[in-house]
């Protein structure tokens, strides 16, 4: 990043759960970033996906975070009210012919991939086999999808991680033409999350290493709506007692946000931080701040 460029970096919670100490280790890395490098630090409340997100918790989770002393420098977003925004980049993507309505169902996706000899375990993420590129074949349009293999070119997505170090991903073969909009209307994560980044002017994106997978496809997604890339840092996780890695998914529990100082301690044992001699939150915060380790990196 450049002497000039004001850094920017966000937490960008969707409200399917409070906050538990995973989130609170990505909320915390986030701020201490954006703090060290004397930036901003700015929160995306991420509510496209509304099947899965429950009233009341985007205020749970401010709150949580203001009981942990982080506080966003600027009102928060919520992702809800900028669907027009979503329509407009999905527009540009389909005036460029980089885009194209997909009409198959999982099922059918199944069944192409099983034809193929293409065994899926439960739950696993599909390689979409490109069956409506070539045009509908009498189906009703479902969901709009990114054609991967025009858009990503030969060469592999290539980034440097702050922490993990130099990453690479084939797109079109690893994960195949994604999905950006639903069939109900609705944006998914990868297209709001790149639209809203470079709307925030966001340089600077810190979060749980769970999500670096993704960070291919938001690349060639800002590549393809002309949007600059920010710097990454993907932050450890936060695994549970059997090395799985916790989350709302595998029923973490929520904070016990009654002794903040100590749940800010635990999370910052996961960011490598050493033992900080401090009596209250903002001591904790501050002292964080002259000892995070990814200032220079
Ligand atoms: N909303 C996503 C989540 O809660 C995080 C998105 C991001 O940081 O890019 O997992």
């Amino acid at each position: 990043m450049s002497e000039a460029t004001v850094y920017r970096g966000r937490f960008a919670p969707s409200p399917t759960g409070p906050l538990h100490a995973g989130s609170l280790v990505a909320a915390l890395a986030s701020w201490l970033d954006a703090r060290a490098h004397g930036g901003c630090w700015l929160l995306r409340i991420e509510d496209v996906d509304r099947s899965r997100c429950k009233p009341g918790l985007d205020r749970m989770i401010i709150d949580q975070l203001a009981r942990c002393g982080l506080y966003a420098d600027e009102p928060p977003l919520w992702q809800a009210a900028r669907e027009p925004l979503y329509a407009q980049a999905l527009a540009r993507l389909q005036a460029a012919g980089h885009a194209y309505p997909c009409g198959c169902t999982r099922k059918d996706i199944d069944t192409v991939l099983a034809a193929r000899g293409e065994r899926l375990p439960r739950h696993a993420e599909r390689v979409y086999p490109g069956t409506c590129r070539s045009g509908l074949h009498g189906r009703v349009p479902r969901s709009w999808r990114l054609r991967t293999d025009v858009c990503a070119g030969a060469e592999p997505i290539r980034w440097q991680d702050r922490r993990l170090g130099l990453q690479q991903q084939d797109v079109p073969h690893a994960v195949g033409d994604f999905v950006l909009r639903h069939g109900d209307g609705s944006s998914t994560y990868q297209l709001a999350v790149v639209v809203d980044d470079a709307a925030q002017g966001i340089t600077d994106i810190v979060r749980g290493e769970d999500l670096a997978d993704n960070t291919p496809r938001q690349m060639l997604l800002q590549q393809a709506l002309g949007l600059a890339t920010p710097r990454y840092l993907h932050t450890p996780l936060v695994r549970a007692a059997d090395g799985q890695k916790l989350s709302k998914q595998t029923g973490a529990l929520p904070l016990d946000l009654a002794d903040p100082l100590a749940a800010l301690r635990r999370a910052g044992e996961v960011l490598e931080l050493p033992p900080l001699s401090a009596a209250s939150v903002p001591e904790w915060l501050c002292a964080a701040v002259q000892a995070w380790p990814w200032r220079a990196r």
